[in-house]
C-alpha cells in the first residue's frame, strides 16, 4: 500500500510552516510500514496523466495575496481539470487558508482585485481591506466529520489562524468544524473551513496535523481506503493538544 502525496506550490504556498503537514503525513505513513511518494507540482510543472496517476492525497498550503495572485491563473489554466475531477470523485486532500480560498468561487483581495477560483467548493471569500482587523490567533474547533475513524479520538482540533479574507459558505458547502475559540471562516457564523466529499479546506495554519494526529491519521486512512489504522504513541502530541484547548486567543 502506498501513500502518494501531490504537493502543490510548495515554493509559493507555505506560510507558518504549512509544509510540516506533508512531513507529518509521510512520517506517520512510514511508521505503519506503508510506502510513500511525494509528487511536487508547481507553476512550471504541467499536469499529465502519468504525473498524477498514483496520487491519493493532495496537499496545498496557504500564502499571502501576492502568492495567490502568482498562482491563481495557473490553477485555472493547468491544474483545474485534474483537481476538480479528483475532488469530485472523492479524492482526499487538505487545503489551507490561501489555497482553500482559491478552491471556492472567488477571492476578492485586500486591494480589491478579483481572483477567480476553481469553483470546486461552494463558497466565496472577501477581504474587506487592511483597515478591517485580521483574524489572528489560537483556534479550537469541534470536528463535524461523522466517520467511524474518528470515533475514539478527540472531538476537537486545535490550531492557529491568520487571515484577512472572510469566507462565506454556500448551500452546497458543509463546514469542516464548529468554532469554539477563534474566528474560523468569517468571525460571524461559527463555521470553520469546508468538508466536501473527502476534501478539507481550513484556516488552521502551520503544521495543524502535528497538533492533531487524529486528523492526520483520518486523512491517511481515507487515502488508503482503510476502515481502521494502527494507533501510534501520540501521548506527547495529545498532551500538547489538551494544553492548547486552554490557550488564549
Ligand atoms: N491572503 C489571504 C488572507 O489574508 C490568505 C492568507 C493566508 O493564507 N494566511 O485572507
Amino acid at each position: 500500500m502506498k501513500l502518494t502525496i501531490g504537493y502543490f506550490y510548495k515554493d509559493l504556498l507555505n506560510l507558518y510552516g504549512d509544509n510540516g503537514n506533508v512531513e507529518i503525513l509521510l512520517y506517520r505513513a512510514k511508521k505503519r510500514g506503508f510506502d510513500t511518494e511525494l509528487v511536487n507540482i508547481s507553476i512550471d510543472t504541467k499536469i499529465t496523466t502519468e504525473l498524477v496517476k498514483n496520487i491519493n492525497m493532495v496537499f496545498m498550503g496557504g500564502g499571502p495575496d501576492s502568492s495567490q495572485k502568482a498562482i491563481y491563473q495557473d490553477l485555472l489554466d493547468d491544474k483545474k481539470d485534474f483537481l476538480k475531477g479528483y475532488i469530485d470523485k472523492g479524492g482526499v486532500g487538505l487545503y489551507v487558508c490561501g489555497s482553500y480560498q482559491l478552491l471556492g468561487k472567488y477571492y476578492k483581495a485586500a486591494d480589491g482585485s478579483y481572483l477567480k477560483g476553481l469553483s470546486i467548493f461552494d463558497l466565496y471569500t472577501q477581504h474587506f481591506g487592511n483597515q478591517k482587523k485580521r483574524c489572528i490567533g489560537n483556534t479550537v474547533a469541534k470536528l463535524l466529520i461523522n466517520d467511524s475513524l474518528l470515533e475514539r479520538t478527540p472531538s476537537t482540533i486545535v490550531g492557529f489562524e491568520n487571515h484577512g479574507g472572510r469566507t462565506f459558505l454556500g448551500k452546497e458547502a458543509n463546514p469542516f468544524a464548529k468554532i469554539i475559540k477563534g474566528h474560523g471562516n468569517n468571525s460571524q457564523d461559527g463555521t470553520e473551513g469546508v468538508y466536501y466529499k473527502n476534501s478539507i479546506g481550513t484556516y488552521f495554519h502551520g503544521p495543524v496535523l502535528a497538533r492533531n494526529p487524529h486528523l492526520a491519521d483520518y486523512l491517511i486512512a481515507k487515502s488508503l481506503k482503510l476502515d481502521t489504522i494502527k494507533p501510534l504513541d501520540d501521548s506527547l502530541a495529545y498532551s500538547a493538544h489538551t494544553a492548547s484547548l486552554k490557550l488564549k486567543r
